[in-house]
Formats: structure tokens, sequence, C-alpha cells
């Protein structure tokens, strides 16, 4: 969730190539019994992001991740298998699907939020909880809980002087919630409704949406290309509630 627009057409231009970034192969047990897989280098991985659509600019490595499109955050093992998948080849064999939360755990994901986090942003989380589990004709559910060890995604404040409001993990192959929501307390001040958007929209992340609505959007006759109030939109605006795609992509991702 960003607070300038600066990116925001690359941001949806790109989108058309995220379902494939995005998809996984079930090919856990047979990557498990490979040999030791040469490293996938830095270089590899860059490509294979800027293959599938991203701005180099917008690629940035850490440690043990690496962060798209400036809040959307994957982990390095993740992305290595992703990259591996590829060189494996297209596989008609085995389907393809999008890294999403297993029914397992998405009726009731639980955030457990870190000590420090201001009122106002806690307002923010619990309104964006509300906002999700309001969606009607979805499994989709969440929670708050007080320990962290019974938690699926830890919320905690960060500070960056950049223009990321806040950024969260994506479900990784283990198909879990994304694991954690950083809040970039550099917009403590911002407006309590620009605040509830940013949340609503980490939490999309944490579940599995992308920026925009275009990959759930193939699959429905006349869908929009792009929806501008989607929450998904990466750039922040005012909560005045899902847009009518924003609903049904959630129907489709988790049905009840
Ligand atoms: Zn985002």
């Amino acid at each position: 969730m960003k607070h300038s627009n600066g990116f925001y057409m690359s941001a949806i231009v790109c989108i058309a190539s995220l379902t494939l970034l995005f998809s996984s192969c079930s090919k856990k047990d047979q990557a498990l019994n490979d040999p030791t897989p040469a490293p996938t280098t830095v270089e590899e991985m860059k490509n294979y992001l800027a293959n599938q659509g991203f701005d180099r600019e917008h690629i940035v490595f850490e440690k043990d991740r690496v962060i798209i499109e400036d809040d959307i955050i994957i982990t390095i093992a993740d992305l290595q298998q992703r990259v591996a998948d590829s060189k494996a080849g297209p596989n008609t064999e085995q389907r393809r699907g999008t890294y999403i939360v297993s029914n397992a755990y998405n009726s009731d994901i639980k955030f457990y939020l870190e000590p420090g986090i201001p009122a106002v942003w806690q307002t923010a989380i619990r309104g964006a909880i509300a906002n999700w589990n309001a969606v009607n004709g979805t499994r989709l559910g969440m929670s708050i809980v007080t320990s962290a060890a019974s938690a699926n995604t830890r919320i905690f404040m960060g500070y960056e002087n950049a223009n990321w409001i806040a950024r969260a993990y994506l479900p990784g192959s283990d198909s879990r919630p994304g694991v954690t929501v950083e809040i970039n307390s550099k917009y403590n001040t911002m407006s309590a409704t620009q605040q509830l958007f940013a949340i609503t929209h980490e939490f999309g992340h944490t579940i599995g949406f992308h920026h925009t609505n275009q990959t759930f959007g193939t699959l429905i006759p006349g869908t929009p290309t792009s929806d501008p109030n989607s929450v998904m939109n990466s750039t922040v605006l005012p909560w005045n509630g899902f847009t009518s795609w924003d609903v049904r992509a959630t129907q489709i991702l988790y049905p009840q």
C-alpha cells in the first residue's frame, strides 16, 4: 500500500503476468526427492520476476525476502521454488493454482498485535477485520488473538522514510496466511479512513490478493480489466467499502 500514486499505472500494467508468479505447482514431493539444487542467484530471480512483468526498479532484495511493488513480500525460499518450477518447464500433468490460504486456516485467520501499535492503527486493524468478515458469500473469517503462539499473522510497527504505508507477506507455498504485516509509523497521523483502507488492503495481501483484481476477473465474464476503487489497488484511498468486484473476487477465492 503506497501513499503516492507515481507507480500506479505500472502496477496495473503488470498485473496480467501476476497469475503465473503467484501460482504454484504441487511439486513439493518431487522437489524433496531432488538432489541439492544449484543455488538460484539473485540475478536469476530478478530475471524471473522481470519476465513476469515486474519493473526491475521495484524489486528489492533483502536478507531472506524480496519486496515487490513496495508492499508485497515473498520469502526468498518461495521465490527460489518458483524459479525452479519455471526451469522445469510446463507440465501439463500438474495443475497450477494461486498460493492462497487453505481451508485449515481461512475461516479464522488469527492476527496478533505486537505491543506498541498506536491506538489509531489498532482501530484500523479492528475495522479491517470487520470489513473482511462482512463480505457475504465467502468462508473467509478473521480475528485477533492475544498470544503470538496461536497467531497466523503478526502485526508490528516499523519505520522507513518511504512511501509504503504498510507491507505484508503473501501466503507461502505452505498455504498459510502471510506471516506478518508491518505498519510504517511515518503514517501514524494519516487520516483514519485512509489507515482503514491501508490495513484492509494489506490483509488482502495476507490472504493472497495482488494489486487489482484482474487475476480473478478473468474468471468472470464481463469483468473489467481494472477496478479503480478496488481495495487492492496499490494507492491508498479513503475507505469507501469494497467494490462489487472485490466482493466477487473474494467469493471466488474463498467460496463458502
Ligand atoms: Zn499492496
